[in-house]
């Protein structure tokens, strides 16, 4: 049975702060399903709830080098919904307020993707591929390329490098290859991992893993032109043989509105007017004006320039003027954090914005709201439309990366599609798809109708699970 590891920063149920999360947690229980040995392994943060890993168990301590120093990491594993979990433990890293951007991050994830590698040989533990996962696993594939290959235990492992956001790289001064990573300033010199004078992780990962992956077959294409590549573009179109886009898919466990156990009313396909249920009560819960027939747009996102803000924030004066109510839930740079907070102040029955991460309101909001709004300047995949789709939240996107791949534009002519969409990053385009739904909305029979096609899209991980599997094989053969 071939074994696989999967390396990340995040994983459910532990931490999450974005669609990394999710994947490690779902592709890892699928693969497991489809017969794949697979583990993850993550770092141990202070954040993740004690009653998660309080029956974790402590298997191995040892020494990992960090330039002249040599640093403490303790590996504690545990079983969870039939995947094995790994957490590399050291306080002085990961026991911290929060869990990225840090000082010294450099200097965390190197430690982290030393003790990773150190710990498969500490525990005899060989797996046939390390799937390693941004940039904070980038210099996985470098370490042991340069270093471990000549090992017998490490010589056959080969690795896949899944890139799930590109404008995040991990970029530090030169002085952590030979300082921190303990590596031969040749791989900067040489351009293996020198970026603009720096060292990028990300790219340390793109140029030596055996195979490169991406969210979605679109985003996959965009990374290989200037506009989306982040200036590796040319490194991605060198190596485009190795370079594969699979879909994420999406939990049916966890999301999916006839089991919901954090929504107010369960609803399906069949019984899709108790959807309405779930806008009276959100209403009520906001303090919006309670009314089943005014639409109710929603956004739940990490508030960053990415998700396209800024056009909303263009159009803001007109939607306000619309018989609609906007309910955000995010949080992230403190510019918008602002703006979308004072909208609520000025326009409290009609906008209502949550500053804040939480996972049963987001549940509440995607069952509660008409329609889906994520007009991203970039988006490798996305998750939040697909989880609209399946409550039968119509989503609003630009046509880019898996919005394209899982929003099919609704055709009034055909009658077909699941969603309406938008393709250059200009706000009155934008505006006038809203208008486009909204005309829609009204039609209460072809908007049921959209609202089922939605529901009935499949964007399960069963499906990416049987690529990534294809991927694996095509790897060690
Ligand atoms: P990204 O990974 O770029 O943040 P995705 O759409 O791929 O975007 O994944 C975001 C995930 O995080 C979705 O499951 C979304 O519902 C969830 N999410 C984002 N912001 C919040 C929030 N403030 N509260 C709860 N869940 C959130």
């Amino acid at each position: 049975m071939k074994k696989v590891l999967f390396v990340a920063s995040e994983s459910d149920p532990f931490i999450k702060t974005g669609g990394l999360g999710d994947i490690a947690y779902s592709l890892s229980k699928y693969l497991n399903a489809e017969g794949v040995e697979t583990s993850v392994v993550i770092p141990k943060y202070k954040l993740i709830p004690e009653e998660i890993t309080q029956d974790f168990e402590l298997i191995k301590t040892f020494n990992v080098p960090i330039g002249w120093r040599n640093q403490y990491c303790g590996i504690l594993t545990d079983k969870i919904g039939g995947t094995t979990f790994y957490l590399i433990d050291n306080e002085y890293y990961f026991k911290r307020e929060g869990i990225y951007g840090y000082f010294d991050e450099a200097e965390r994830f190197a430690f982290f993707d030393r003790a990773v590698l150190i710990m498969l040989k500490e525990i005899d533990y060989k797996p046939d591929i390390l799937h390693c996962n941004d940039w904070q696993t980038g210099m996985i594939p470098v370490i042991l390329k340069k270093q471990y290959i000549n090992d017998p235990f490490y010589s056959n492992m080969k690795t896949l490098f899944s890139i799930h956001n590109l404008l995040y790289q991990g970029i530090f001064s030169r002085e952590v290859l030979t300082e921190l990573l303990n590596l031969p300033i040749d791989l900067y010199n040489g351009g293996t991992v020198e970026f603009y004078g720096g060292v990028s992780f990300m790219k340390g990962g793109i140029e030596l893993a055996d195979k490169i992956s991406t969210v979605s077959k679109t985003y996959a294409e965009e990374i290989q032109t200037p506009y989306y590549g982040e200036k590796l573009d040319g490194l991605l179109r060198w190596r485009k043989q190795d370079l594969i886009g699979i879909e994420n898919g999406i939990d049916y466990d966890f999301y999916n509105p006839e089991t919901d156990s954090f929504i107010y009313a369960n609803y399906g396909i069949d019984t899709i007017d108790k959807k309405l249920e779930n806008k009276i009560k959100l209403q009520k819960e906001l303090g919006l004006s309670v009314n089943a027939n005014i639409p109710m747009f929603s956004m739940i996102t990490r508030l960053v320039r990415q998700k396209g803000l800024d056009l909303i924030i263009s159009i803001m004066d007109k939607l306000i003027q619309m018989n609609i109510q906007i309910v955000i839930l995010g949080s992230g740079d403190r510019i918008y954090e602002e703006h979308f907070s004072n909208l609520k102040i000025y326009y409290p029955n009609k906008v209502t914005t949550l500053i804040k991460f939480d996972n049963e309101l987001a549940h509440k909001i995607y069952a509660a709201s008409d329609i889906f709004l994520m007009p991203s300047l970039s988006e490798p995949c996305g998750l939040g439309q697909m989880i609209a789709l399946k409550y039968g939240t119509i989503p609003i996107v630009r046509e880019t990366g898996g919005l394209k791949d899982s929003v099919i534009p609704y055709n009034k002519y055909t009658d077909e599609g699941n969603g309406f969409t938008f393709s250059y990053y200009n706000a009155q385009d934008l505006h006038y798809v809203i208008e486009n739904a909204l005309q829609l909305y009204y039609d209460r029979k072809n908007w049921v109708k959209l609202m089922k096609r939605a529901m009935s899209a499949d964007n399960s991980w069963k499906k990416s699970a049987k690529e990534y599997i294809k991927l694996y094989d095509t790897l060690c053969n």
